[in-house]
């Protein structure tokens, strides 16, 4: 049982599988937190396919998936999820950025999956699909034991972050969120106070950052001082910009970890037992 923590998918903007990527892996974002005999799903960026292999093996019959918020890193491992192609498996899907927009979630997955950009219309899902929108900032319970808090980011077309408590353990998954150099976001630092580990928006470093305002990401350097802020455990680098290949995520990761001890450098497979 206990508290597990696996990365499937650690890239943003978009999945660049090459020889400089080899390392720290090529697939957009998707983590699994398995909780008890829970399968949480965060995002569902290209990741999630092997993910969805490896339910199946375990057989696995259900899961929930929290979507960060809707880009196509995010969402476009979706189609490919086999388990909801299976007519025995139950997965929840909930997201906090659309709640009030018509249609919600299920329309955005469904109209991803349209004639003429894709073959396979979302009604080809013979699971039990079920559709939850809410609001950025409620907390979602899932007896017997797990807690969710959620948080509204930074980000354009709006992004969600959360916090899932089990058995005494917090972890964090915060992207995609723009900081205010100078101005910590009370939202992310009220969400990770005292987290076990904090997954962040890690896409620039602070040099970089000045060029893309705007552009609704964040820097490893930002992810360390709100974590520490916070009085967080660890850091785990994240959302990785696709331009940034191995030797430069090498650096990085020397970088951090000599600015704060607690840092880590999220990669394709990941895995991190919290309990
Ligand atoms: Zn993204
Ligand atoms: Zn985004």
């Amino acid at each position: 049982m206990g508290y597990k923590v696996k990365f499937w998918g650690v890239r943003g903007s978009i999945a660049c599988p090459s020889p400089d990527h080899m390392v720290y892996g090529g697939n957009t974002s998707c983590v699994e937190i398995s909780v008890g005999n829970q399968v949480f799903i965060l995002d569902a960026g290209t990741g999630i396919r092997a993910l969805g292999r490896e339910l199946l093996r375990q057989g696995r019959r259900s899961a929930t998936l929290l979507l960060t918020h809707t880009h196509w890193d995010h969402i476009n491992g979706f189609p490919f999820f086999a388990p909801a192609f299976s007519g025995d498996f139950a997965l929840r899907i909930m997201a906090g950025h659309l709640s009030g927009k018509p249609g919600g979630i299920r329309a955005v997955l469904a109209n991803q999956m349209e004639n003429p950009t894709f073959p396979v219309p979302l009604s080809a899902m013979r699971g039990t699909l079920s559709f939850d929108d809410f609001a950025a900032g409620d907390t979602l319970t899932f007896p017997p034991g797990a807690v969710v808090r959620t948080g509204a980011l930074r980000h354009p077309n709006g992004s969600t972050g959360y916090r899932i408590d089990y058995a005494g353990v917090s972890v964090c998954y915060v992207t995609d969120t723009e900081h205010i150099p100078g101005q910590p976001d009370e939202n992310v630092l009220t969400l990770i106070e005292g987290a076990d580990l904090v997954i962040y928006d890690s896409t620039y470093t602070d040099d970089e950052f000045p060029a893309k305002v705007g552009w609704g990401h964040s820097t490893w350097q930002e992810g360390v001082r709100l974590a520490r802020a916070a009085g967080a455990k660890r850091l785990a680098i994240f959302h990785h910009d696709p331009d940034h290949d191995d030797a430069f995520m090498a650096h990085v990761e020397d970088e951090a970890r000599k600015m704060w001890a607690g840092t880590l450098v999220a990669r394709d497979g990941m895995e991190l037992t919290m309990a």
